[in-house]
């Protein structure tokens, strides 16, 4: 198949979407970004890669680093975590206060900010504190994404806390139920921390590959997860990866993704490669609005969704 051939096909296809989305303004560092950029990445298992567009940016991750902590999370307390943390599907918008009231501080999944903010809680009891946490979480991503010199934008993530009143509420909540065991404060900078990791598609989509391929790592051979603990990341991913679009993304798309409000989405093609869009005008549930689309024109083109 020409990837090159197709992903050029998308970005012509996407141009004029590119300004029809809106950047993303309640993290007040995010609202400058040019929204007329679009970048997409594949990584196949021996490595190769095929890019369009914008590939060489850096853009926040934010809720794409999710993917990331609850794979850690998942490691050190497996089937544990499901004590404190659901894995259904919200039907919410990801920063709803509404639901966890309701369900007692106990939130639907692991990539709503209150399940996100959760499993950073779990972390930092994991890692002892605060800094040695944010330190291994970057480490990790810098492991799979085979980049050792990532960092995350300390403007950001100060934006974000001065702004942050929403998820501290979601966290305040949380320990108000007992189901938060560190200091508030302390996990919610934490977890902004790793939302405001920047990377760019080419990187990211090669993060990607440990869970197109039963979670070892195709290139290093490291096994990051075990093959069920693999499958079930995806799964979370396909039902809760784009909050309350998530059924709209497997109907459009059909691939296992997550997205976050910087305008960056990854996708995963079992057995065959990782993938990642980015486009920062955001559509009315917060996710990318032409990078949702790019990854339904590639499934279209590719026959190559999970159905
Ligand atoms: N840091 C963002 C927040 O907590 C992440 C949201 C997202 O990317 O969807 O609001």
């Amino acid at each position: 198949m020409d990837y090159q051939l197709i992903l050029n096909e998308i970005a012509e296809e996407i141009m004029s979407l590119q300004d029809k989305g809106k950047v993303a303004n309640y993290i007040p560092a995010l609202e400058n970004v040019n929204p007329e950029q679009f970048g997409m990445s594949l990584t196949l298992f021996d490595g190769t890669q095929y890019n369009v567009g914008d590939f060489n940016t850096l853009f926040s991750i934010q809720s794409i680093s999710k993917v990331f902590t609850f794979t850690l999370a998942l490691k050190f307390y497996s089937t544990g975590l499901y004590k404190r943390i659901g894995r259904e599907p919200s039907g919410n918008p990801f920063n709803s206060l509404v639901q966890l009231e309701y369900e007692h501080g106990v939130p639907r999944n692991p990539f709503i900010n209150a399940g996100a903010i959760n499993v950073t809680d779990t972390l930092m009891s994991y890692y002892g504190d605060s800094t040695t946490a944010s330190k291994e979480i970057m480490q990790f991503i810098q492991d799979i994404a085979g980049e050792p010199s990532l960092t995350h934008n300390e403007i950001v993530s100060t934006s974000e806390m001065d702004h942050g009143f929403r998820n501290m509420a979601l966290a305040n909540l949380m320990k108000s139920f007992n189901n938060l065991d560190n200091d508030v404060h302390d996990v919610v900078q934490t977890y902004f921390r790793h939302c405001a990791i920047e990377m760019n598609t080419k990187m990211l989509s090669r993060a990607m590959l440990f869970l197109s391929n039963h979670g070892i790592d195709p290139i290093s051979g490291v096994e990051y997860l075990s093959e069920q603990q693999a499958k079930r990341v995806n799964a979370v991913m396909l039902t809760c990866g784009h909050y309350d679009a998530s059924g709209d993304f497997a109907f459009h798309v059909g691939l296992p993704g997550k997205s976050g409000v910087g305008g960056g989405i990854v996708a995963v093609v079992p057995k065959k490669m990782g993938i990642c869009v980015w486009s920062p005008g955001l559509n009315a549930q917060g996710n990318s609005l032409a990078g949702t689309l790019a990854l339904e024109l590639f499934t279209s083109k590719t026959g190559m969704s999970i159905f």
